[in-house]
């Protein structure tokens, strides 16, 4: 055994470490040009490259750990490049068929020149199915490495590790020592700490305790009151690191100094997991953990031996539900999406209807905070499929539970409007939505005070004052309206008074005198050409044209077409042999 196998874990999962692939039958010292696949580092994932053409190359995702259905997740580097080499990468046993691929999501690059994640351009992604691969779909990536000492790094969305997460939080945790507290809960098979980051504090204030003994009423208010608590659940899978993006923008706006984060740090518990799978994380994995089990269908039938750190949240919360000043309200289990656009949530459904509209009001409040937020896409059931998850399992008696959904992609902020892929600042600001959202709602029911020193009539003298619009202000080329039915309306209605040198003055000067002078335009409806909007022509409905006269193929042509059919056996056969994909092929199982 090498020592890299033992010191971390990685030689025996079958990533690539530093494999050069060249045409079969070749060895020896390896040419510039003929690349080399790694794998072998945290969180990569790339099981295995076929050299099918110096041009062409099949990539093998790695399936999870013990759970082989599981596959999506890829994250490799390449090396040996040469100048302007262009290679087409084939990614050709990915484990669901529909995903975000299908529309704009791209994977993401970067070299070790240039260190920041970007996507790869549309134009050079190909998802496709491929006859080669026995009619499977595979994405095709085509690149061209234009740096010959860089090496290019490819992945499905930018990678957070777990590395990553402990730098962070002991940066965090020293600059949040008077109001967080960092421990581990739970240690993963593989000896990691799944951490609990507790913000804000459990007892209640002595000075507003003070202050409440005033009157009887506010004694008796004070004797029910209960403190609040929030869970805050990321990174149950591997490959959706936007959660953990989101996590440490939910993190880093609580130790800033705004009037929010104040609030919501003084009269409210936040306790937050920002990884519950570190296993599943540091291998790569998509869905699972080291042991194979997928971390959100087990909350159910949570074992220590299996699932320490689902029993740890278990005890967690048991402790929490015994403690009689403590009230546990919601339950936000985060994470990322590879089937839907924007952000959206997955929440229960109740018989009781005050019960269902009272678990719909958080997102709501989400809704109005987290941009590119799609209703539409939220979701609210009692599958007994997904009795394992976070929000079936856990929630008992007035908790609410729900999963929110981050795409791996992009989001459009209107449904037509152009698609913006996220970024990891993007991220981050959802994060500091969710935050905001949730100061929203116990503001909004009272567990934290209202904002002071900030009136409405305030407000109102911010705003600007609307300037009146004067007639004689207008130039007579103001309104695209007037200006399209002025040179539009046809003759013989066309006045002659009408000013034939307009253009030929200086504008300024021409303005009052045209206007008085303008004569007013009949409109006929017959004369009127088509108004101009903006840029578009508003026309009769195409709909009305009967299109089927253009369309129709001639009878003589259809007699001396080829057979299609004929056609595309004989392609199939340009490939005697076809290329391997895996075998078991699932497109069934679900996101989250
Ligand atoms: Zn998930």
């Amino acid at each position: 055994m090498s020592d890299s196998e033992e010191s971390d874990g990685e030689g025996g999962l079958g990533n690539l470490s530093r494999l050069i692939v060249r045409p079969p039958g070749q060895s020896g010292k390896a040419k510039r040009g003929q690349l080399c696949f790694d794998a072998a580092f945290e969180c990569g994932n790339l099981g295995r490259a076929d050299h099918i053409t110096d041009l062409e190359y099949d990539l093998f995702v790695r399936p999870d750990t013990c759970r082989p259905r599981a596959r999506f997740w890829f994250n490799f580097t390449i090396e040996n490049v040469k100048q302007d080499q262009r290679v087409i990468l084939n990614i050709v046993n990915l484990g669901k068929e529909t995903t975000l691929f299908d529309t704009d999501m791209t994977p993401l690059v970067r070299s070790t020149s240039r260190p920041k994640w970007q996507r790869i351009p549309r134009r050079l992604i190909f998802y496709h199915r491929s006859l080669a691969h026995r009619g499977r779909k595979i994405l095709s990536i085509a690149f061209a490495f234009d740096r010959e000492e860089d090496v290019y790094q490819f992945s499905a969305a930018a990678s957070y590790s777990y590395s990553r997460l402990q730098k962070h939080l002991a940066a965090w945790e020293k600059k949040a020592q008077a109001f967080a507290t960092r421990q581990s809960i739970a240690q993963t098979t593989q000896k990691r700490r799944i951490d609990l980051v507790t913000i804000g504090d459990y007892n209640f204030k002595e000075k507003d305790k003070d202050f409440k003994e005033e009157t009887i009423v506010s004694k008796i208010k004070t004797a029910e009151q209960k403190k609040r608590v929030v869970l805050i659940i990321a990174r149950t899978h591997g490959g959706e690191p936007p959660s953990s993006f989101v996590c440490q923008g939910l993190l880093d706006f609580l130790l800033g100094s705004s009037e929010k984060a104040l609030a919501l740090r003084n009269n409210i518990v936040l306790e937050v997991i920002p990884m519950l799978n570190p296993d599943g994380v540091f291998l790569g994995n998509q869905r699972s953990d080291l042991l194979g089990g997928d971390l959100n269908r087990c909350w159910n039938r949570a074992t220590s031996y299996a699932h320490p750190a689902l029993v740890a949240v278990n005890d967690l919360l048991k402790k929490l539900a015994s403690e009689k000043t403590v009230q546990l309200d919601f339950i936000i289990d985060i994470h990322g999406d590879i089937s839907h656009e924007g952000v959206f949530v997955r929440g229960n459904s109740y018989d009781d209807v005050y019960r269902f509209e009272r678990h719909a009001v958080l997102p709501k409040f989400l809704g109005a905070r987290i941009e590119a937020w799609r209703p539409e896409a939220c979701f609210y059931n009692a599958d007994s499929v997904l009795a394992g998850t976070a929000r079936r399992a856990l929630p008992t008696g007035s908790i609410d539970a729900y999963t929110v959904l981050v795409s791996l992609g992009g989001r459009r902020l209107a449904p037509r409007g152009p698609y913006i892929h996220y970024t990891e600042d993007a991220y981050t600001k959802i994060g500091k939505s969710l935050a905001k959202s949730l100061c929203d709602y116990y503001r909004h029911i009272g567990i934290i005070p209202p904002r002071v020193g900030r009136s409405k009539k305030k407000d109102r003298g911010r705003r600007r004052r609307r300037r009146p619009v004067v007639e004689r202000d207008r130039s007579p080329s103001s309104s695209p309206e007037r200006r399209v039915l002025a040179g539009r309306v046809l003759s013989p209605s066309l006045p002659k008074v009408s000013p034939p040198a307009l253009q030929a003055l200086p504008a300024r000067l021409s303005r009052r005198p045209v206007l008085k002078s303008r004569p007013r335009t009949v409109a006929h409806a017959d004369n009127i050409l088509p108004l101009i909007t903006g840029t578009a022509v508003k026309t009769p409905r195409l709909a009305v044209v009967d299109m089927s006269a253009y369309i129709q193929t001639p009878k003589e042509f259809v007699k001396h077409r080829p057979d299609k059919s004929h056609l595309r056996v004989r392609r199939s056969t340009r490939f005697s042999r076809p290329r391997f994909t895996s075998d078991e092929y699932d497109t069934r199982e679900s996101d989250s």
